[in-house]
């Protein structure tokens, strides 16, 4: 029997491949202006006629293309944006399979007009079906325009599968205004039909949101701004007035790329808990960065939905800059205590420097507290504390272990409403619902930035041992405990050299109880964890790993004095709303939640 396997035809390998990038107009719009971002654009003009069924024009005025290039732009695997199987893994470009034009060329009439800056003439390509028509030379702006004429009009099938102009020209707007969303700094325009459906000059964010969605917008968006060591988020959000019967104008952008997870979504929706009316969807453009090693994406080019790796951690941060955002400005009722001023509110509303902040909160803390009580609590720390730096008084708090206190096996309550719940959970009711803050994770926010402000310059106080201790080390983690010496002492440890590898430890950051040994030696087992976890920075990785090292444990029983001190400071933290590692501290029950569980 003859062999009978042949490869296949390009052509027709590129159309099979173009059944998968470019299934509508959109797709193929997508796809070519990210072509042109990635050619450094500074300006972008879409040219639509009938829905992209007749034609689809991107006009840039990128870095162009040689003659050369631009017929190999053509060919699939064709890309000059990756070079090594390494490359797909620092991918800072949107497109780079490679893909993207041979198959659109698969399955239309294109036309390629592109020139170099450099060049005084460019050139001109005429492709159908995978097939070059024509090449030559031609006189031309700047940078490249590419036409697509007659969308599938070698597969009849797929034309016919296409839906109405309305349909595909909302699909259209949609990527349109995603790319538009993402880029802000580019000018763009959208032509359909020979109409100037969008003309939008290099702005801010902002500006852009308003020039796509309407003048409206502009007294209607919150900004949204959060950062913790697994993700930093920005953008804005829409009063809920603004909210919409349809879900259309809600775009989050994971390292500036157009993605859907509905669970964002949902935690989004949710910190609008109460606001929004039944059935309706309120604006944002949410703009998260985040290390891609915690990405899972699926490299196929028009797939949108991705995976992080820690979902929880990254639903915490989201709904808390939310949150933080609607009450900041005062677009939620503000989650302010029953009896205190609005912390929360007060952190937000910026003007405030963070030293500013921090002498009011110690101030009103101070006001707000049983004075007597401080006194037992807190003990005097040494004058160096930048925490306290601006206020007469200069303390700090100490949370000693319980185990000797009495243990109760009911909730601990004390006058200003606070309970323990499970040694984990402390819960303190507010104007507006129930807080639950969460001990463990509280404590290591306030340790973390307590230690990062020590490592930043005013070190911190150290415990000195009665009987200093010696530690071995593994000859690695000793030459790394010496590399970082100046930062370890400014923790608060105290330690020198005893021999190989060896090191005598005569003193502890303050007010943390244990061995100084144990500590130190989970100090660096913390570190080189998260070194290889987190990619932090030196000091923000020294001070996370010492604050979860040092905090105090779910399970721990708390007086009723350390619980006070424990929310009191938390919320004196710049950013109270998550634990170093991005967990939420705290979140509220709100009241008409709690008042819904008893409507009669
Ligand atoms: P990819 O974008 O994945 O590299 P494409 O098929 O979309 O694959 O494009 C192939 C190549 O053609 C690109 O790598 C780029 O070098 C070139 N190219 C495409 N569009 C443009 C453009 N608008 N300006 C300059 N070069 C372009
Ligand atoms: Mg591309």
């Amino acid at each position: 029997m003859p062999d009978i396997i042949q490869l296949l035809p390009d052509a027709i390998a590129n159309q099979i491949a173009a059944g998968e990038v470019v299934q509508r107009p959109a797709s193929a719009v997508k796809e070519l202006i990210e072509n042109a971002i990635d050619a450094g654009a500074t300006s972008i003009k879409l040219l639509i006629k009938e829905s992209g069924k007749t034609l689809i024009q991107v006009i840039d005025n990128g870095q162009g293309m040689s003659e050369t290039d631009a017929r190999m732009s053509l060919e699939r695997h064709a890309t000059s944006k990756i070079r090594t199987a390494d490359d797909l893994f620092r991918l800072r470009t949107m497109g780079f399979r490679g893909e993207a034009l041979a198959s659109i060329a698969a399955v239309s009439q294109m036309e390629i007009k592109t020139r170099l800056p450099q060049e005084d003439l460019g050139t001109l390509l005429l492709v159908e079906g995978s097939e070059v028509k024509k090449q030559e030379p031609t006189a031309c702006e700047k940078g490249t325009s590419i036409s697509v004429k007659n969308l599938f009009y070698n597969i009849p099938a797929r034309r016919n599968f296409l839906k109405s102009n309305g349909v595909e020209m909302s699909h259209i707007t949609e990527e349109f205004q995603r790319l538009a969303l993402a880029h802000p700094n580019i000018a763009f325009a959208l032509i359909q039909n020979d109409e100037l459906l969008f003309d939008l000059p290099s702005s801010k964010l902002s500006q852009r949101i308003v020039n796509l969605f309407g003048k409206n917008y502009q007294s209607q968006l919150a900004p949204v701004q959060e950062e913790t060591s697994l993700l930093k988020i920005t953008g804005y959000i829409g009063r809920p007035e603004l909210a919409k019967k349809k879900r259309g104008e809600q775009f989050i952008f994971v390292n500036n790329r157009f993605i859907r997870n509905n669970y964002l979504g949902y935690a989004i929706t949710s910190a609008y808990e109460g606001l929004l009316q039944e059935g309706s969807f309120p604006f944002y453009a949410l703009f998260i960065d985040i290390d891609p090693k915690h990405v899972d994406v699926n490299v196929h080019p028009t797939k949108t939905e991705i995976k992080f790796d820690d979902e929880r951690a990254v639903y915490g941060v989201v709904w808390s800059a939310v949150k933080q955002a609607l009450g900041a400005h005062n677009l939620a009722p503000a989650i302010d205590f029953a009896d205190d001023v609005n912390l929360i509110g007060k952190l937000s509303s910026q003007p405030l420097s963070r030293e500013q902040y921090y002498d009011e909160q110690f101030s009103n803390s101070l006001q707000r507290s049983n004075l007597q009580n401080w006194e037992k609590i807190f003990e005097q720390e040494a004058p160096n504390s930048r925490l306290f730096d601006k206020s007469e008084q200069k303390t700090t708090v100490r949370f000693e272990s319980s185990l000797n206190k009495q243990e109760s096996t009911i909730a601990d309550e004390t006058e200003k409403g606070l309970f323990q719940y499970q040694n984990k959970y402390i819960i303190r009711a507010t104007r507006n619902g129930i807080m639950f803050i969460d001990q463990q994770s509280a404590h290591e926010r306030i340790l973390f930035e307590k230690y990062l402000t020590q490592l930043k310059g005013v070190p911190g106080n150290s415990q000195q041992s009665l009987f200093p201790q010696t530690l071995t080390l593994s000859a690695p983690d000793f030459a790394l405990a010496m590399e970082m010496e100046r930062e370890i002492v400014a923790l608060g440890f105290r330690f020198e050299v005893f021999g190989k590898n060896t090191l005598l430890i005569s003193g502890m950051p303050a007010e943390i109880s244990g061995s100084e040994k144990e500590l130190f030696e989970g100090l660096i087992e913390q570190f080189k964890k998260n070194q290889s976890e987190l990619h932090l920075p030196i000091r923000e990785n020294l001070a996370q790993a010492l604050a979860k090292r040092a905090s105090m444990k779910s399970g721990q029983k708390l007086s009723p004095e350390e619980m006070e001190a424990l929310v009191e400071r938390l919320f004196a933290c710049p950013n109270p709303n998550f634990s170093p590692e991005g967990r939420p501290t705290f979140f509220i029950f709100d009241s008409s939640k709690i008042e819904s569980y008893f409507t009669r």
